[in-house]
């Protein structure tokens, strides 16, 4: 069986070269006249950063994300986000109106999201609800890919919400079974949170597999909108193919790079290091409040917790301005609020309007 990943792209896209952008055309050149850009700077911009487009895929950032990541700089694309990333690979590997994708609920809406506007059917593999938190039934899940026209698998690991990490043995198991079938898609957002490494590592032997990284979470650059999906050097670069020509601004790859270096990246890993004993300390106490059914074990920056009156928990926190969310509509969560991790004044606060909650309900009864 052959199985190179770039097999698993749309048939109709494999010969597809995308847009050829003016920055795409590599040229030895000392005055650009090729790309309708002013002449002049924006006055609302100094030196004139961002007169020009941008390179589609900066080297420095792609060479920085890959030493970061533990990868090659060819197996990695970044882009708007990892919710472009699983936009890219929807449209990339499933046809409209007959491919499918799994998903395991309850478990990130973005994957449904797309599948939905690409005209992609999304089938269901719940996880399983157990003592040690949500699992995911990869035996179900396997079953379930080979008897519909699944072409992509998306595992999220830390879950959100669900706080779990997915085992790498059977993650690997899983692409071994649906080689040269469908590519597992492990979304990491919050592996930094985790005490575990990451899928990137099972990228040398397992071809189907891709991973989602991002600066979102973690590194506190949300608003910069860059995360990473790294895979096969084919397929990424089958990926960059359908990718928008420009798709990272260069005042966010500049704040990337300043944040990627030695020191701002220490400063990340301690903040991150402390907001993970946070969670630790918030679960405890949130553990012995009357009113909370279950705090879930978490890998990541949140904690999700069940609650006898959620609706109560939810609008006393709103009225001291704290907003949660609630996430009652997800499937198996009808109790369940999830909690981001906040400062730890922010979290002492938490744990004092719960408290408060708790008291005046044992009060009542
Ligand atoms: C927050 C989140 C993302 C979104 O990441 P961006 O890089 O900001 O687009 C992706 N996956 C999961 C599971 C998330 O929770």
């Amino acid at each position: 069986m052959n199985d190179d990943p770039v097999l698993l792209l749309r048939e109709d896209l494999r010969d597809f070269a995308g847009y050829s952008s003016a920055r795409s055309e590599k040229r030895d050149g000392r005055v650009w006249l090729n790309a309708n850009e002013a002449a002049w700077p924006s006055v609302a911009d100094g030196e004139g950063a961002v007169r020009r487009y941008p390179d589609p895929q900066p080297a420095a950032l792609r060479e920085r994300l890959a030493r970061l990541y533990g990868c090659e700089p060819q197996q990695l694309l970044a882009g708007r986000g990892s919710d472009e990333a699983i936009d890219l690979l929807v449209r990339a590997l499933c046809r409209p109106g007959g491919d499918a994708i799994a998903i395991t609920p309850p478990t990130f809406g973005m994957y449904a999201v797309c599948a939905r506007l690409h005209g992609v059917r999304t089938i269901e593999a719940p996880l399983r609800d157990t003592p040690d938190g949500f699992s995911c039934d990869f035996a179900a899940l396997a079953d379930t890919v080979e008897r519909e026209a699944v072409k992509l698998v998306f595992l999220c690991s830390p879950g959100n919400p669900s706080g779990s990490l997915l085992p790498l043995p059977q993650i690997a198991a899983l692409a071994r079974r649906l080689r040269g079938r469908a590519l597992v898609v492990v979304d990491e957002a919050y592996i930094e949170f985790a005490e575990g490494a990451s899928a990137v590592s099972l990228l040398g032997s397992e071809r189907n597999i891709a991973v989602l990284r991002t600066l979102s979470k973690a590194h506190a650059l949300a608003a910069a909108r860059i995360g990473t999906v790294i895979a096969d050097a084919g397929l990424i670069a089958a990926l960059q193919r359908c990718q928008a020509p420009y798709p990272l601004p260069t005042p966010c790859v500049g704040l990337a790079l300043r944040a990627l270096a030695e020191v701002p990246l220490n400063t990340t890993k301690a903040r991150t290091a402390t907001a993970m004993s946070e969670r630790e300390r918030l679960a405890e106490a949130l553990r012995g409040l009357p009113g909370v059914r279950r705090v879930y074990p978490s890998q990541a920056n949140f904690l999700l917790v069940r609650f006898d009156d959620a609706q109560s928990a939810f609008d006393g926190l709103l009225d001291t301005g704290v907003v949660v969310r609630d996430v009652r509509a997800a499937p198996q969560l009808g109790d369940a609020l999830r909690i981001s991790l906040g400062t730890p004044e922010q979290n002492a606060a938490v744990i004092e309007v719960l408290s408060r909650i708790a008291r005046r309900a044992g009060v009542a009864a």
